[in-house]
């Protein structure tokens, strides 16, 4: 019968690192979400080669001791819940206590941290899991993280990510999402000695939009919010005509939370149907507050994915939030005038036809070439026939 043992530290941790860390961009969300966590006014950035060779967050924000910074490297160490009803009620990014040890098992770690309270800082050095050095070290009050070599020790995991081009995208992409939520946070972005982008502390969602995403993106967007009762819609939607060819441009937040949410993103789509064509997505940066006791934040490794307890509330205070705001700007008294959406024409056999947004195609798992091809129905008989035949 084979022996059952309970594994090492390193390799459980090894085994947590395949979920919490399975590429640098979840490195740089971890590390900003301590920072934030921490209280930082100021957050910098840095990576080189898409964040496998090395990645940098510092902040300014509360620091720890030496002994904290070594209980922080442990296991389901966090300062941020004592016991189970907590999760109930979750105020900040992190809770599981699992990013440190979990990037420290995977990288060469280096943990910098200072309280304002000490004149000195501590500096933990890591390596593959090892602990190789803690020591005193001078610096300023905060806490800075490098982490270097990912997944060095680990080749199976490295194998899986991809060229340096598209995790840099990724990483890009998050800092972006991050600096977007915390406008009152000063953040910089540096890749390779080259500053990507650097926001100082504003007052609102839409002067960061212009700073990090451009003036084309900021421009095209109107402000919103509305209230009922626990719930908060606020931010930025597209002024209508206004449609891209991918969802990349509706980005959500809840709780100033990063996510994917079918609910959020199904509710504004239904709310533009007038306004955008089938296929097409209005651009909409939105933030929703809500009590983080009917949020269930614990369903998937990074977070990304939430669940609300009461999701037909959520969905049609969304649907009636952004509708109310369309309605407002396209009557009379606002001045809209509405434009028709601007249809692109293409030759097809010396005739012009109106142009078929392939984008638009592949989200329904279909190429223009086989739409092209099929004969179309033209009865509900001939639908379910047609459907028998293929
Ligand atoms: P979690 O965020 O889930 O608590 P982490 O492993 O990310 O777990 O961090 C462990 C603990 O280390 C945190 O609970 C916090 O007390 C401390 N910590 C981590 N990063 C920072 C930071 N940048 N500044 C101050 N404290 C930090
Ligand atoms: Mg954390």
């Amino acid at each position: 019968m084979p022996e059952i043992r309970i594994l090492s530290d390193q390799v459980a941790n090894q085994i947590a690192a395949g979920e919490v860390v399975e590429r640098p961009v979840a490195v740089l969300k971890e590390l900003v979400e301590n920072s934030l966590d921490a209280g930082a006014q100021k957050i910098e950035v840095e990576f080189r080669n898409g964040g496998k060779s090395y990645l940098r967050v510092e902040d300014d924000g509360m620091g720890m001791n030496p002994d904290q910074a070594l209980l922080a490297l442990e296991r389901h160490a966090t300062s941020k819940i004592r016991k189970a009803s907590d999760l109930n009620k979750v105020g900040t990014f992190g809770f599981r206590g699992e990013a440190l040890p979990s990037i420290a098992s995977v990288s060469r770690f280096v943990l910098r941290t200072r309280p304002i309270s000490s004149n000195e800082g501590t500096e933990i050095f890591i390596n593959g899991g090892k602990m190789i050095h803690c020591k005193d070290c001078g610096m300023p009050p905060g806490t800075r993280v490098e982490v270097s070599h990912l997944f060095n020790s680990v080749p199976g995991r490295r194998k899986f990510l991809k060229t340096e081009v598209t995790e840099a995208t990724h990483l890009i992409h998050m800092a972006k999402l991050y600096a977007l939520a915390h406008p009152s946070v000063t953040f910089t972005l540096i890749e390779g000695g080259r500053t990507v982008f650097r926001s100082p502390a504003c007052d609102s969602p839409a002067d960061r939009v212009r700073e990090i995403f451009g003036r084309g993106l900021a421009e095209s967007l109107t402000p919103m919010d509305a209230q009922e009762n626990d719930l908060r819609l606020s931010g930025l939607l597209g002024k209508p005509g206004q449609s891209r060819s991918t969802r990349k441009e509706m980005i959500f937040f809840v709780n100033r939370r990063p996510v994917d949410s079918r609910t959020l993103s199904y509710a504004v789509i239904e709310a533009f149907h007038t306004f955008v064509p089938k296929g097409r997505f209005p651009p909409a940066i939105l933030f929703l507050e809500i009590d983080p006791a009917v949020v269930d934040v614990n369903v998937h490794p990074s977070k990304r994915e939430i669940r609300f307890r009461d999701d037909p509330k959520v969905r049609s205070f969304i649907l009636n939030s952004v509708l109310a705001h369309n309605r407002a700007m396209t009557s009379p008294s606002s001045g809209f005038k509405p434009t028709l959406p601007v249809v692109e024409y293409e030759e097809e056999n010396g005739r012009q036809v109106p142009k078929i947004d392939s984008q638009a195609l592949e989200l329904f798992g279909q190429s223009k070439t086989t739409e092209l091809s099929q004969p179309k129905p033209n009865s509900l008989q001939e639908t379910i026939s047609l459907k028998k035949k293929r």
